[in-house]
């Protein structure tokens, strides 16, 4: 390797932290942790000095700890590089602290925009306020509380439902509107959503019959030490049965 650019990708290195250096320029792949390999990438995709990057799910598959960590690397080497990032994650928890805008998208098309803590505090669309709710919830108090996730499945994109794309699964949708006409982005052209519930405070809603969700969960735990203990099976297992103790 030349050593211009031998230098450049030392200094790269350095300004995703991976100390010291030599340690890993010889290094493969399978030789970095998650978190390791998650920054080098994040090194490979400053080097040609782009003016975007599209971050698809950066942070999904690491520890939580390790996380926090990534996308502070990212906001540094956003601001320091002058950079534009998409981060496009299904995590609201980390796009609350890492975005300053949020666009959030069901079926293709975007439902609902906004600056990012404004639209945390107060989501318009059904589907942000899915979104929001199935938000990790680390209180062990609410370990058997189940959340009101919404029925059904996401559309086929080849082939998606009359009006708006939510509203077969949509709790509020207006019965012969919803599911006939599909709602432009209302608000300002910075912050607004395309749902037309939200648009139409206090408008009647006749709600359409959702679709029944083998998903759906309704059954509740019993109390905790009431749950029947299952005998392990020894399945296929050619133990014998102890012999008998001799006379
Ligand atoms: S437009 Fe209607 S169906 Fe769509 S999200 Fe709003 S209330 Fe629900």
């Amino acid at each position: 390797m030349a050593d211009e650019a031998l230098l450049h990708v030392k200094d790269l290195l350095e300004d995703v932290k991976l100390f010291p250096v030599e340690d890993f320029l010889n290094k493969f792949p399978h030789q970095l942790s998650g978190g390791q390999q998650q920054r080098l990438v994040i090194a490979r995709a400053i080097i040609l000095e782009p003016q975007m990057i599209v971050a698809n799910e950066p942070v999904s598959m690491l520890d939580a700890s390790v996380r926090i960590e990534i996308l502070q690397l990212l906001g540094r080497i956003q601001r320091e590089y002058n950079l534009g990032i998409i981060y496009i994650t299904h995590d609201v928890s980390t796009v609350r602290y890492f975005s300053q805008r949020i666009f959030v998208m069901y079926g293709g098309t975007v439902v609902e925009q906004g600056e990012a803590n404004e639209l945390v505090k107060n989501p318009k669309h059904p589907y942000t306020r899915a979104l929001l709710a199935a938000i990790s919830d680390p209180d062990a108090q609410n370990a058997r509380r189940f959340k009101d996730v919404p029925p059904g499945e996401p559309p086929s994109l080849l082939h998606p439902p009359a009006g708006c794309r939510f509203h077969p699964r949509c709790v509020e949708a207006i019965a012969g509107r919803c599911d006939a006409e599909a709602p432009g982005l209302s608000g300002c052209s910075r912050a607004g959503s395309r749902c037309r519930g939200s648009s139409v405070p206090g408008s009647p809603r006749p709600a359409i019959p959702p679709p029944p969700c083998r998903r759906r969960r309704t059954a509740t735990f019993p109390p905790r030490g009431q749950i029947p203990l299952r005998r392990r099976e020894t399945r296929g297992c050619a133990r014998p049965d102890p012999a008998p103790a001799p006379p």
